[in-house]
């Protein structure tokens, strides 16, 4: 901090730090006012069992259409809606939202699934199985069709609870994915016990899958793993040819990249035409 010559002695931001923390503030004002507003959208992202094969599913994920910003990702907002607690009015949103639109294209006759994410708040929220069962009531869908991804380190953050939460949901018969897997510090003691029927490995490993030696192995490994505890392993960030066969040779169940289907407004979603 720098000697302020005010009469209160200090000061720890400099002008421009305060003009951060001014528009930090907008934002979460902003933000505040996002979902009752339908600021909020979702672009969803085809997801594949065989990449030659049909699509199976859409990952979705939240947009914000800022009145004066433009289209703002995830990554500049969801932290900021995390901390202020905001974030559970939007993954609520989130999930009425992504259930509506897979009703509507389950009734179209596609058998399709929708991975909706669970932030870590919203994970240890005591309301979350009443929510996710009455989304699934209100939307007449199957629990089967509703796979909810957490993220590894959420998982893992307290491995009690977690089971916990996760037994209930699996209860329900909804489908539970772990999301950016390999990034966190997951113990395979609770690993082996952990109600989940996915690992979805990080897109960090993938992406130089073909050149990195290191990477190959330890995306082999994790699929090993899958296999021998019965998960289904998901690869995201499939940008190449060269990854896909890589990984369609190592045995990967599910693929999601640009390759195969950027996340598109629901409108735009592929294969809806036939
Ligand atoms: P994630 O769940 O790991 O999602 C994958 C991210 O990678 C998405 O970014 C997606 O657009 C992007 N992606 C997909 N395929 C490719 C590819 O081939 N190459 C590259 N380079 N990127 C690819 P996005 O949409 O910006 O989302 C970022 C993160 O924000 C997500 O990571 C997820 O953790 C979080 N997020 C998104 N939607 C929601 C939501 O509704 N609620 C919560 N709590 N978090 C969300
Ligand atoms: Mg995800
Ligand atoms: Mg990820």
């Amino acid at each position: 901090y720098r000697k302020d010559t005010g009469r209160n002695g200090y000061s720890f931001f400099d002008p421009s730090m305060n003009a951060n923390a001014e528009e930090h503030l907008q934002m979460v004002q902003d933000l505040r006012q996002a979902v009752e507003k339908g600021e909020l959208l979702l672009h969803y992202q085809p997801r594949f069992d065989d990449p030659e094969g049909p699509i199976r599913g859409a990952e979705a994920l939240v947009r914000w259409q800022h009145p004066h910003r433009g289209l703002i990702q995830p990554d500049d907002f969801i932290p900021t809606a995390e901390k202020t607690g905001l974030i559970i009015d939007i993954d609520n949103w989130v999930l009425d939202e992504a259930c509506r639109q897979l009703k509507q294209w389950r009734d179209q006759g596609r058998d399709w699934t929708i991975s909706v994410h669970l932030s870590p708040l919203q994970f240890a929220h005591a309301d979350l199985i009443q929510t996710v069962r009455s989304a699934l009531k209100r939307h007449e869908l199957p629990p089967n069709s509703l796979i909810l991804e957490i993220t590894e380190s959420t998982a893992m953050r307290n491995v009690d609870a977690s089971m916990v939460i996760l037994k209930q949901l699996d209860d329900l018969g909804v489908k539970i994915s772990i999301d950016d897997f390999g990034t966190g510090y997951s113990s395979l003691l609770y690993l082996k016990r952990l109600p989940a029927s996915e690992l979805k490995i990080d897109r960090g490993f993938i992406k130089e899958l073909v050149r990195d030696t290191e990477d190959a192995a330890i995306v082999s490994a994790i699929i090993a793993l899958g296999k021998a505890l019965q998960l289904k392993i998901v690869a995201e960030g499939v940008e190449t040819r060269a990854q896909q066969e890589f990984l369609s040779e190592l045995g990967c169940d599910a693929l999601q990249g640009y390759l195969l289907g950027h996340p598109v407004p629901a409108a735009e979603f592929p294969g809806l035409d036939t």
